[in-house]
């Protein structure tokens, strides 16, 4: 995480920052962050996980609690209108309201933006301090990063056996938080497949990163560009071509204050002529669910995680049929 900036409340595009964290005014540093909404009231978005602690008062304010358990509050001052309420889990992409110039009467406020503010634990300045006179400390949200808790690299390993062979699939997913808002996460996978009459092997790895394309709740949705895939061990002579295009999918997180895990589902089609198993070429598309734990590892190996696997008409059913019910060793 790269602290809070324009862009990571949503406000990129929309004027810039009108005053910068520790200008001095009336004697007193400025508190916060001054992000121009271009003069008309603008939804903004959270820029962190956490959970809504405070909404309302005289500064119309959103506080968050960042889910990194840390006492820092952030909070988001002036808006117009508010669009979530304490207790609310709230993602980097939520939209907490929109800008505006709440403010006590008499205020001098620079006309509709976002005071973003971040105060953490501690004795602060005095001048910051609250009407009962305790002093207050706040650091500038530009370079004050919260953790993400979902950072991290989550694998999941699949073995599964059909008629004439058996698979192991190893999936990567890496999450960089200073990423998971605009533009990436990255992923690998890797694939064996042994034939189980000869004892041959392939095997192939995937390399991608795809594109977050939308938000909608706790889910991200992605796809991904077509991506690099390597065969480095084909010891049976086949023609296994997996898919270039891993497809689109979404990963969701599941949080009760703490992330419990996370699940992604792919599509993708795949390709494989081998006339060692039970001949002709097979194209099926597979759409697996599994679960990245806290702990990397998978829940378990169960139907409910392997959806079945789809044929294309023409092909041999037989071949695949053993993996329909997600079968495993
Ligand atoms: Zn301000």
């Amino acid at each position: 995480m790269i602290g809070l900036t324009p862009f990571e409340v949503g406000l990129a595009g929309m004027g810039g920052i009108s005053a910068r964290f520790g200008e001095m005014r009336d004697g007193c540093p400025h508190k916060g962050l001054d992000i121009r909404s271009s003069g008309v009231a603008t939804p903004f978005t959270a820029g962190i996980f956490g959970k809504v602690v405070f909404v309302g008062g005289a500064y119309g304010t959103v506080a968050v609690a960042p889910r990194d358990g840390s006492a820092t509050w952030i909070q988001y001052l002036h808006c117009s209108e508010t669009s979530v309420v304490a207790g609310d889990d709230v993602y980097p992409w939520t939209v907490l309201g929109k800008t505006g110039d709440t403010a006590p009467p008499g205020t001098d406020i620079s006309g509709i933006h976002l005071h973003l503010q971040v105060q953490v634990p501690g004795a602060g300045q005095t001048c910051w301090a609250t009407s009962s006179g305790n002093p207050r400390n706040f650091v500038d949200p530009q370079t004050h990063a919260t953790k993400n808790f979902i950072d991290g690299t989550w694998s999941v390993t699949r073995q599964y056996s059909a008629p004439g062979g058996r698979f192991v699939e190893t999936d990567e997913l890496k999450i960089f938080s200073s990423e998971i808002i605009g533009v990436a996460f990255f992923h690998t996978r890797r694939r064996e497949l042994t034939i189980l009459q000869t004892g041959c092997r392939i095997v192939a790895e995937f390399m991608w990163v795809p594109r977050i394309t939308a938000f909608s709740g706790n889910k991200v949705l992605f796809s991904a560009p077509a991506g690099s895939t390597s065969i480095i061990q084909d010891t049976c002579g086949l023609n296994w071509k997996p898919s270039a295009d891993p497809g689109s999918g979404d990963l969701e997180l599941i949080d009760d204050n703490r992330l419990r895990y996370m699940s992604y589902t792919m599509n993708r089609a795949e390709s494989v002529s081998e006339g060692q198993v039970n001949g002709g070429l097979h194209h099926f598309v597979a759409s697996i669910s599994p679960q990245f734990f806290t702990d990397g590892s998978l829940d378990s190996c169960n139907a409910k995680q392997f959806k079945p696997f789809e044929l294309d008409t023409g092909v041999d059913e037989d071949w695949i049929s053993g993996v329909a019910a997600g079968e495993c060793f």
